[in-house]
């Protein structure tokens, strides 16, 4: 491809609307541009990466059993209504009605028409088990999209379902769809961990999510140093202590004034109390109901973990003016001792230990001295609070590590949730009419390429892994005025293309440092440099993105050479 025939409309600046690195660059390096809040344009550049990464997708689903189909965005709502997530999902489905008043929604995730469409054509155990999936435009009406490609409101998915005889037959799906997201991500030469995930509104049994592993990643995940255990923070459970047999005796509770001492760390530098002898009450308003949750001052509370234990759909921090009503004191002094509140659970960290300081529910005052066990009604104890760097592998003991990641893609067992709400049935051998058991498995393929450029940039631009670089190699004739560098750079680009290698030509009549700039700005691995210098010594220069390393080539072996260094390349990817 030329340049000067193509469409890749580089910025020098960054533009201000961008707050993350891929963000910035995909709009830099003419990849994007945005139509409105969360929904973008894919341009030549940016959507001939995206066709990548889906040809690696389908090739992958395909070689694992899946089979491709193409379902609309457009749904209507009384598939909804009949699974009963017309009134759960909540404001990210964005829903309209037609002309004739009939309730419509656009595809936020499409289990209500995967399963419509099964229910309706499979009916005998013999046509089972079958894997359908899809790459599609999703939309789901995001309360804060941002960060470019990372959380749009319309994005491109790849989804597919699988449907089982029984549950051997769906972990069977589970697992090979594991494995052809793991073959994914290593085609992809990203770096990536599978961790366990939380089911979330979709709902069942066991879920993994599949993590591009980038600091700048929004979502933490716990990784122990020795066995094999990865779980995102909102899901890792905690391994508690050992209980001791019965904790020492705790004085009578007693009322201290502190003033204006709100936060865990003003109280207990004002008492001198370590951080971890206070306990937080933190207020709830859960479907309407106040609920109260104890955790240490040290330790930070898991609102998933809080939000299945309490099976509710709406879970938010209770405003300035709840607190206010349920414990009669302003935001910072709300205890577990006479609180208007029917339920209070605590983290079970408490369990076995007393004398703390606690809100007293009242301005400017707490307590000392407080026994969960002898002093407050709780409700129960239960594992609700993040994992830290100090707690032991849940699995083996050992030390845990922190990261960050992104989440690209989820796989989930569903069990018989949706087929038993649409009556999705089939006859067994028997006869008997039953259930299908089904799985999901979701990768965010827009997504994938903001992480790619997440995990691969410098402060020069993209460093494209090979597999999702939008061409092979980017080919720069310094000055194309000159003939024998404009012919020799044609020559090149035509032996290159010849072999199958996607070259990308910069013919245009720029200066060297714009062309620079832009190559690495749009970050292919590999860049051939033809000068008029150096075609005088018989070379020219190939520039591998990644190192910066330079090797010169000498004119009677380009190709053979592009291709070893090529294949250093791909070794560094590891593909
Ligand atoms: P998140 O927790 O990031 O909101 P999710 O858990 O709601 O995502 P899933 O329902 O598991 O997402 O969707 C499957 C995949 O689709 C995700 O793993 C992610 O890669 C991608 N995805 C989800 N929401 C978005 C979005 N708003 N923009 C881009 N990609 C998304
Ligand atoms: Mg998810």
């Amino acid at each position: 491809m030329l340049w000067s025939k193509y469409y890749i409309p580089t910025l020098k600046e960054d533009p201000a609307e961008a707050e993350i690195v891929s963000h910035k660059l995909l709009l830099r390096a003419g990849m994007i541009r945005k139509l409105t809040s969360g929904i973008y344009i894919y341009l030549p550049l940016g959507w001939k990466a995206l066709q990548k990464i889906s040809d690696i997708i389908r090739q992958e689903m395909n070689r694992f059993g899946a089979i491709e189909i193409r379902m609309p965005a457009v749904q209507p709502g009384d598939l909804w209504k009949e699974s009963g997530r017309w009134d759960v999902y909540g404001r990210e489905l964005l829903r309209f009605q037609d002309r004739h008043g009939r309730d419509y929604c656009l595809g936020p995730t499409h289990e209500e028409v995967i399963t419509d469409l099964v229910r309706g054509e499979i009916k005998s155990y013999r046509q089972l088990p079958i894997n359908l999936y899809q790459i599609q435009t999703k939309f789901r009406d995001e309360i804060r999209p941002r960060f470019g490609l990372m959380r749009g409101r319309e994005f491109i998915m790849k989804d597919a379902y699988s449907f089982d005889r029984d549950d051997q037959g769906a972990t069977k799906s589970y697992e090979d769809m594991y494995a052809a997201y793991v073959s994914i991500f290593e085609k992809l030469g990203l770096k990536f961990r599978a961790v366990e995930a939380d089911s979330g509104p979709i709902g069942g049994s066991f879920s993994h999510e599949f993590m591009v592993l980038a600091e700048t990643g929004e979502d933490t995940i716990a990784v122990c140093t020795e066995c094999d255990f990865a779980a995102n923070l909102e899901k890792a459970e905690v391994k508690y202590a050992d209980t001791p047999d019965s904790p020492a005796d705790c004085p009578e509770l007693e009322k201290v004034f502190t003033p204006d001492k709100h936060s865990v760390e003003e109280v207990a530098k004002f008492l001198k109390v370590p951080e971890e002898k206070i306990v937080k009450t933190l207020l709830y308003d859960a479907d309407g109901q106040a609920v109260a949750v104890l955790v240490r001052g040290d330790r930070e509370l898991n609102e998933v973990k809080l939000k299945n234990l309490l099976d509710v759909i709406d879970l938010r921090l209770a405003s300035a003016e709840q607190v206010q009503q349920w414990s009669g004191a302003p935001v910072g002094f709300a205890g577990p001792v006479g609180l208007n509140v029917d339920v209070i659970y605590a983290d079970q960290e408490l369990m076995f230990d007393n004398d703390f300081v606690i809100g007293a529910n009242e301005k400017d005052t707490h307590y000392l001295h407080f026994d969960p066990r002898r002093d407050a009604k709780i409700k129960g104890y239960y594992d609700l609070r993040q994992i830290t760097e100090s707690d032991p592998c849940p699995r083996c003991g050992a030390k845990i590590e922190l990261t960050k990641g992104i989440e690209v893609g989820h796989i989930f067992k569903l069990g018989t949730k949706y087929s038993e709400a649409l009556r999705a049935t089939f006859l067994d051998e028997n006869g008997k009419e039953r259930p299908m058991i089904m799985g999901c498995y979701g990768i965010g393929v827009s997504r994938v390429l903001a992480a790619c450029i997440e995990q691969n940039h410098d402060e020069n631009g993209i460093i494209f892994p090979p597999p999702i670089a939008p061409f092979d190699a980017h080919l720069l004739a310094l000055n194309p005025k000159d003939e024998l560098v404009k012919d020799k750079a044609s020559e090149i680009y035509d032996a290159l293309t010849a072999q199958g290698i996607d070259c990308l030509f910069d013919d245009r009549l720029e200066r060297p440092g714009v062309k620079f700039k832009d190559a690495d700005l749009i970050g292919l691995p590999l860049q051939i440099i033809v000068g008029a210098r150096a075609l005088q010594r018989g070379v020219i220069e190939i520039k591998i993105r990644h190192s910066g390393e330079k090797i010169e080539l000498g004119l009677d072996e380009i190709v053979s050479g592009f291709q070893e260094v090529q294949k250093k390349v791909f070794e560094f990817y590891r593909l």
